[in-house]
């Protein structure tokens, strides 16, 4: 694979001992055990990054899901200091150009009629949402909705709500109490399947759970169940394809408001503009973040179904959202977010990304042979590959074998990532999630690399 054409920063630029010095004694890094050699990154066009030393990786988890559009787009920060120039800050307690045009743009692609809050963060929207959502039921005649179901295994955040919502015991343990009124019910998990079934002969056991669920809490208790359209960072676990429809029929049935947390899955990453729109449901709130701006500024999104919102709107009521974010929704984030969609638009990166996850699909079957190899999954342009010991017993791969495939993808130049999961032992999931403007041959790279790296396995075991 050519790992040549990047433009690099002229040698000189950079002191990287004195930088490593000033990492170790200054930077807290995010999740991770202080690592004293992190990769320092200078520079990334399209789907590649460049380290301080000039090594070139493909990025193939686009960060953290979300540098959709690829590095180094030039229209995106020209968009950015033009609105700077112009205006570069104004609160959204009243109205700004930019954030009018981006709430019509996010309502177009969700084609449906919603309301959009401006945030920050993935988080920031899910607790937005949880706000919405209680208050609305309290204004609408049921105060003693409050609690909120979601997966064991999901992630939506950091803050104390969204940390409530999240599924994975080790995120929250040392941090609790968090955010209460959380009930939790078993991930929709073929592989793996929490109710012991196989899929064609079940009930779909793992929608039908929140029925039950609901009704051991009390229907008049329950504000919302929160879902991503698959989970993601926890081990791109796909649902069976008429789940979600079901877990709708639920809310319906009970009045329980269904939030869909697009935070990752929104904005092409499903071969659709939505997650959800690959499932036939109309959510009544969707949160976004990640991909709307391609995390080339922050921002996020909640989206409420036009008819919640008429319960805040009256005039002359105590109705309104007490919630304010100053920096939620700016005018630059909202610019960029605007570039970036147009980009997609253009270049038709959503069906790129379609083109590009059916495509990772099919070349990724060949690492099936592989006899660590015992599940993969896809979902537009991601995938999960599930590492097991053994193909009979799906005794989860030891985590040295998983960093061992990490690492020597690295070795070769392709970054992937692995899932979060509360018991270490099941973060066997490798991880990927590439640009959309991944090309042909890069994909190739990807794969064989990939091919590389477990059979490296094979030789230290034999
Ligand atoms: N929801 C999902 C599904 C996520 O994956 C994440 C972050 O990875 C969040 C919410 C939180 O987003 P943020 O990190 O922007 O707060």
């Amino acid at each position: 694979m050519d790992k040549e054409q990047n433009s690099v920063p002229a040698a000189g630029t950079w002191n990287k001992e004195e930088l490593l010095e000033k990492d170790r004694e200054r930077l807290w890094h995010h999740i991770s055990p202080h690592n004293p050699n992190p990769v320092i990154a200078v520079a990334g066009e399209g789907s590649w990054i460049t380290d301080i030393d000039g090594n070139r990786f493909l990025d193939g988890m686009s960060g953290l899901w979300c540098v959709n559009v690829g590095h180094g787009r030039e229209e995106i920060a020209e968009a950015a200091a033009e609105q700077m120039k112009t205006l570069a800050f104004f609160p959204l307690n009243q109205s700004h150009v930019p954030a009018i045009r981006l709430a019509d743009k996010i309502v177009e692609w969700l084609g449906g009629d919603y309301r959009i809050f401006f945030s920050n963060s993935g988080s920031d929207a899910n607790e937005v949402a949880f706000k919405i959502a209680r208050q609305y039921h309290n204004q609408n005649g049921e105060p003693t909705r409050h609690k909120f179901i979601s997966r064991h295994r999901a992630y939506h955040g950091n803050s104390m709500g969204a940390l409530g919502a999240t599924g994975q015991a080790n995120r929250k343990i040392k941090y609790e109490p968090l955010g209460t009124g959380f009930q939790h019910v078993p991930p929709p998990y073929c592989y793996r399947c929490p109710f012991g079934k196989a899929y064609g002969e079940c009930s779909i056991d793992c929608a039908r759970i929140y029925e039950d669920v609901i009704n051991w809490e009390g229907a008049e208790t329950i504000a919302g169940v929160i879902l991503e359209p698959v989970i993601t960072g926890g081990g791109v676990i796909v649902p069976p394809p008429e789940y979600l429809s079901k877990v709708r029929e639920i809310c319906d049935k009970y009045g329980v408001l269904l939030i869909v947390d697009e935070v990752i899955c929104g904005f092409g990453r499903s071969g659709k503009r939505f997650g959800h729109q690959n499932y036939g449901v109309e959510p009544d709130i969707v949160t976004m973040a990640k991909g709307i701006t391609s995390a080339y500024s922050p921002l996020s999104a909640t989206a409420v179904r036009a008819g919640l919102y008429e319960s805040f709107k009256e005039q002359g009521k105590d109705n309104h959202f007490r919630h304010v974010n100053t920096f939620g929704g700016n005018p630059v984030s909202c610019a960029v977010a605007l570039k970036n969609i147009e980009i997609i638009e253009e270049e038709k990166l959503v069906e790129r990304a379609e083109y590009l996850g059916m495509q990772l699909e099919h070349k990724l079957n060949a690492l099936l042979e592989c006899p660590n190899v015992g599940d993969i999954r896809t979902f537009g342009f991601m995938a999960g590959i599930e590492m097991v010991e053994s193909k009979q017993t799906k005794q989860p791969a030891a985590p040295a074998k998983v960093a061992q495939v990490l690492a020597e993808c690295k070795k070769r130049g392709l970054m992937i990532g692995k899932n979060s999961d509360t018991v270490p032992q099941y973060e066997n999931v490798l991880t990927l999630s590439p640009p959309f403007v991944t090309t042909d041959k890069e994909l190739d790279f990807i794969v064989a690399t990939l091919k590389e790296a477990f059979a490296t396995l094979l030789i230290k075991s034999s």
